[in-house]
């Protein structure tokens, strides 16, 4: 069976797909430094624990190991970090995968799945949004991820062997369908699990960030995309790879925008909880709607969404969010 290093795989999304490659027999090596990731969410594979930027550990792994291919979720998040902290960003991001693409160079590993995101585009004029309309992201998070994807088309036109899927990720949500795994950040900010923490008790309130946005009822319009649904995204994008297909940038996402209020009210009716909301200022950094074009990723690997269901997603991660409180 071919053998996949899965970077960040103790995270929220990398563990996702460390479950679903699990499931298809792959051999796995994760490694992360658990920062923000957990031993407890590693379902399948063997996990090493240490540092991108840490050249010679990686020439070390990369030695023994032999993958066939790369998954590279490890990177920091938060976008109203990176405008507070960009240096932070620009290291984590986008040093450290040069750093990790430099090593995967000198050990002959040509194929590279890279988490990218929506943010690189920045405000669209088009919504939905697909993979051609301009790079021009307003947070140095979407930045540092253009940097690498710009990285990455440069390295697969001077070595012809290189083949990458950049994934677009749009607002991942959601937990495990079988309760297992979930997100499990220390300092939460997205907002479904800021809405379910809100709900549970974690947080007296949950902070509206813009009501005043040119969207229909002028919070923030964004697309929801299941966790379970993005992993089967990256299955399909490693087989595409390691069946000698070409490289390719593909959104994640379901087409489909829904707006902070709408998220909000779901979140009440799900948990029964009517949370105190309050109306704050705009979030730096937040562009008003993004919502993505998927045909090509559909058209390209045949990916088939089965969780596109605002209610679904919040329901998994309402189970999760229960049962961390119950036993994490
Ligand atoms: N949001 C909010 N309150 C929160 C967290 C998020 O109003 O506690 C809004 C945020 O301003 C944005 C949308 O919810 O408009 C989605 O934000 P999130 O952080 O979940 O994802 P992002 O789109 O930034 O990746």
């Amino acid at each position: 069976m071919k053998k996949i290093l899965v970077t960040g795989g103790a995270g929220y999304i990398g563990s996702h797909v460390v479950k679903a490659l699990g499931e298809e027999g792959y051999e796995l090596l994760v490694y992360d430094n658990l920062s923000t990731g957990n031993q407890w969410a590693v379902l399948a594979g063997r996990l090493v624990q240490g540092e991108l930027a840490d050249r010679s550990a990686l020439d070390r792994l990369l030695m023994e190991f032999r993958p066939d291919a790369v998954i590279h979720f490890a990177a920091s998040i938060v976008v109203s970090e990176s405008v507070a902290e960009p240096l932070k960003y620009y290291r984590n991001n986008t040093a450290t995968t040069l750093n990790l693409l430099e090593a995967l160079q000198a050990h002959g590993v040509n194929r590279f799945i890279f988490s990218s995101t929506a943010a690189v585009y920045g405000i669209p004029e088009v919504i939905p949004v697909d993979e051609q309309s301009p790079l021009l992201p307003i947070n140095p998070y979407g930045t540092s991820k253009m940097m690498t994807e710009l990285l990455l088309r440069d390295l697969a036109v001077a070595n012809p062997l290189f083949r990458y899927v950049a994934l677009r990720y749009f607002n991942v949500a959601g937990a495990d369908g079988g309760n297992r795994i979930g997100q499990a950040y220390k300092n939460p900010t997205h907002l479904i699990t800021r809405a379910l923490k809100t709900a549970a008790g974690s947080y007296p309130e949950l902070q509206l960030f813009g009501t005043d946005y040119d969207t229909p009822d002028g919070t923030c319009v964004r697309d929801y995309i299941h966790v379970d649904d993005l992993a089967s995204a990256h299955v399909l994008a490693l087989k595409s790879l390691l069946a000698g297909g070409e490289s390719a940038i593909l959104n994640c996402g379901y087409g489909r925008g829904y707006s902070v209020r709408e998220v909000v009210d779901l979140a009440k009716k799900i948990t029964g909880v009517d949370f105190t909301v309050t109306e704050e200022d705009r979030r730096d950094g937040d562009p008003p709607a993004l919502v993505a074009d998927s045909s090509l990723i559909q058209q390209l690997l045949g990916w088939k969404p089965e969780h596109d269901d605002l209610e679904y997603i919040i329901r998994t991660a309402w189970a999760w969010e229960q049962k961390m409180a119950g036993s994490i």
